[in-house]
């Protein structure tokens, strides 16, 4: 009972089955923190969902879930000539490539190592441009093709830009006819399909499937201490004086468990600007609203949360947890460590 993550394991479990259905020839993606969850935990339920292949973010991340899962593992991360995998058991390991001149040294490093081509979306991360196709395939020999990869940006006709790849794809002399795609939802996945039934198409997805029924999962952290404050009472590492009278709440949840990191936000609308701008302005003022919700509402950060804990403050004639209770906190899943899972 500490700063843990809850989930309701039936309600959860029935989503992933659910959206393995929605989604045929689905990818489970298990990367990074493991949404949460773990990277083995995931990798787990992967297997009782029944997946072939996996994917992951890193190299760094293979042996684990190598051990965990029996399928074969797709690195999402493009191969790199100066990745060093000695001592990595690359049997069951899919590399993805994305420039010409790493299609002939990874021949050269790995003979007969399983790949997987990635184009160049409009995301413009990773991949090769539809004009050096050709190229990439010139240098194919010795390595075993496993199919041609796309990963779509959130926002814009995804579905025009994968139907444009499919296209190209076929245009190409790319012997493949398996298709790894990202972020379609499924309607935009069955049309694919049907407008290319020689196309075996294949979701990769992360986010809608572990954490796309967020009411599976809630986060709760311990309240560890409270004490009675009055207003302008210096407290914490900074001495900063409380807003008024109530209570200082000292909840498990600090850094170590990504309480406080913030993605740096996209809204770029004028409204979405204006909250941004006023939040700016509190945090300004040395007021920073926590994740953590005690009686409906999310709470001030008395100062920037510890290593292990945070502190809180609630204004008098709020009702007051005791130590031992526990509070909610909504948190970004994909930066959040927990102390432990509950199985519920
Ligand atoms: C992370 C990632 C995904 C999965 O993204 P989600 O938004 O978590 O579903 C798919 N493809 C690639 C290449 C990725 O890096």
């Amino acid at each position: 009972m500490t700063y843990d993550l809850h989930i309701d394991t039936g309600r959860w479990r029935a989503h992933l089955a659910s959206t393995a259905a929605r989604y045929p020839g689905l990818v489970p993606v298990i990367k990074g923190n493991g949404y949460g969850f773990g990277r083995e935990v995931l990798a787990a339920e992967a297997a009782r969902l029944g997946a072939d292949l996996i994917a992951v973010g890193t190299y760094g991340e293979v042996p684990a879930v190598l051990e965990t899962f029996a399928g074969e593992v797709l690195v999402l991360t493009p191969w790199r000539p100066f990745y060093d995998l000695a001592g990595l058991d690359l049997e069951r390991v899919i590399h993805t490539v994305g420039r010409v001149d790493d299609v002939a040294a990874l021949a050269a490093a790995h003979p007969g190592a399983r790949v997987v081509l990635e184009g160049e979306t409009s995301m413009s991360r990773h991949g090769l441009d539809r004009h050096e196709l050709a190229a990439a395939v010139g240098h194919l020999d010795g390595l075993s093709l496993e199919g041609f990869s796309i990963h779509l940006p959130l926002v814009g006709d995804r579905a025009a830009e994968a139907e444009r790849w499919a296209a190209a794809l076929a245009a190409s002399r790319v012997e493949t006819t398996r298709l790894f795609v990202s972020h379609l939802d499924a309607g935009q996945l069955r049309a694919l399909q049907a407008a290319r039934p020689g196309l075996e198409v294949r979701p990769r997805i992360g986010t809608a499937l572990w954490l796309g029924d967020t009411d599976a999962l809630e986060v709760r952290a311990t309240v560890l201490d409270v004490h009675t404050v009055a207003k302008g009472e210096a407290v914490g590492y900074r001495q900063r004086p409380v807003p008024g009278d109530g209570h200082l709440l000292i909840v498990s949840g600090g850094t170590a468990h990504g309480v406080g990191l913030e993605a740096p936000s996209a809204d770029a609308s004028p409204t979405g600007r204006a909250k941004i701008l006023a939040r700016g302005g509190l945090q300004a003022a040395g007021r920073v609203r926590s994740p953590f919700r005690i009686d409906g509402r999310q709470r001030w950060f008395v100062e920037p949360p510890h290593m292990q804990v945070s502190m809180l403050f609630i204004p008098a004639g709020t009702p007051v947890p005791a130590v031992g209770q526990t509070v909610t906190a909504a948190v970004r899943f994909t930066t959040a460590t927990f102390d432990a899972l509950r199985w519920d």
